[in-house]
């Protein structure tokens, strides 16, 4: 066997002697609360479709009528021929949508938030910039920053401080902070009023994923901008559209010059074929659901769920993160442990993940618990009572 299948094949068993092996499970049905895994029904409690919008009728019936229109494929990059009147249009109302946060704003529509993310750090950044980077930063920003060339000093988590100190020293003439604004693995959010002061003050840039935070925060689903009443010509905003929003993209939204600088320089913008056009027209069905009042709807049952989750539940020896965000993870340890409280909610018929290493950090894997609108009161409640059962029994072991 060649030098290099052997090397896969040592990592692999030692993934496995590690209990860090993931695995993925085959989903029959649509994305909801009630799903068939594995041949198995289970009620999940791990997807990001935080408003239940992802199978939600009208967005099937927007697909199926942008199919219909623009066919499925794009054929082409954005600059090339791919650029269409659905991606056209959702851009304009996705920059109205983001007007009362941002100064002179226009949007840009991506593939992917991993792919817009690589955009604004590779495009924004060259080797003379100084990227102040969160600590727990989602994987593509760490690899938007890396690509960018620039240096990147990384501040501890949501600590102001630190990163106040950083930017005191820098000499950069480009600086750009950048974070997260609700927290993937812990569901805590960044203290963005204090960071936007910050940068105002040193002449930095805030870059800010909302990948979490978009459709769920703030009175109009805004996000995390809306959610602390932040307006700034400053802000780099990054909305991601398979969480919410129920579809798959992301945006940019931004000064229109930093936009036109992306169409003009963001590799993953320019050289990747446009997405469907009928995903677009999709999306812009589904910027009006979380704009309107079915959405401000979603997101009261959301909240609801979510604060008589952390009333109900009570725990011994794990931990509920303090998160008041749809993510609500139980910190448990070991990723053993964390594994063993997964498949005994598993054997519940509930569907929890656990979150291991090198995710999250080295003995603090964890149950990530995400609830969405689609929940009913009933589901979390069997939720606690199978968390409860749960920790009782590994008290066990
Ligand atoms: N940022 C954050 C914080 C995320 O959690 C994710 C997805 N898990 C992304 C960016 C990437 O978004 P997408 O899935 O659209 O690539």
């Amino acid at each position: 066997m060649s030098a290099l299948l052997n090397r896969l094949q040592a990592g692999l068993l030692a993934l496995d002697e590690n209990q860090l092996r993931r695995r993925r499970r085959t989903v029959e049905t649509r994305c909801a609360p009630r799903t068939d895994a594995d041949g198995q029904p289970v009620l999940a409690f791990c997807s990001n479709d935080y408003l239940g919008l992802a199978s939600h009728p009208a967005l099937v019936a927007a697909l199926q009528e942008g199919a219909a229109r623009y066919g499925v494929g794009s054929g082409a990059s954005h600059l090339i021929s791919g650029h269409g009147r659905a991606h056209a249009l959702l851009e304009e109302q996705l920059a109205a949508f983001m007007a009362p946060q941002l100064e002179a704003p226009r949007a840009l529509y991506f593939s992917t938030g991993y792919m817009a993310n690589l955009a604004v750090l590779s495009a924004l950044a060259g080797r003379d910039a100084e990227i102040f980077s969160e600590e727990l930063n989602h994987a593509s920003l760490i690899d938007g920053a890396r690509l960018s060339r620039a240096t990147v000093k990384v501040y501890p988590h949501r600590d102001l401080e630190a990163l106040e100190g950083l930017l005191k020293a820098s000499r950069a003439e480009t600086r750009l902070v950048v974070t997260d604004s609700v927290f993937s693995m812990d569901g805590d959010i960044a203290p963005l009023p204090q960071m936007l002061a910050l940068c105002e003050r040193y002449g930095a840039w805030l870059v800010v994923d909302d990948a979490h935070g978009f459709g769920v925060l703030g009175a109009h689903g805004r996000g995390a901008l809306e959610h602390f009443g932040l307006r700034s010509e400053q802000l780099v905003y990054i909305g991601t559209l398979g969480k919410a929003a129920g579809v798959s993209g992301a945006f940019v939204a931004a000064h229109e010059t930093v936009i036109e600088w992306l169409v003009q320089r963001a590799r993953t913008y320019i050289y990747t074929t446009a997405a469907p056009p009928a995903l677009a027209h999709a999306l812009s069905a589904s910027l009006a659901l979380i704009a309107g009042s079915e959405g401000a709807a979603r997101r009261l049952q959301l909240n609801q769920l979510i604060a008589h989750f952390r009333g109900a539940l009570q725990l011994k020896r794990w931990c509920l993160l303090p998160s008041d965000t749809a993510i609500q993870p139980v910190c448990i340890g070991a990723s053993r442990d964390a594994l063993a409280a997964s498949a005994a909610l598993q054997r519940n018929g509930l569907w929890v993940p656990a979150i291991r290493p090198p995710t999250v950090p080295r003995d603090t894997a964890r149950l990530r618990v995400t609830f969405s609108a689609a929940h009913e009161r009933a589901d979390m409640l069997r939720l606690v009572d199978a968390l409860q059962a749960a920790e009782e029994e590994s008290d066990g072991r």
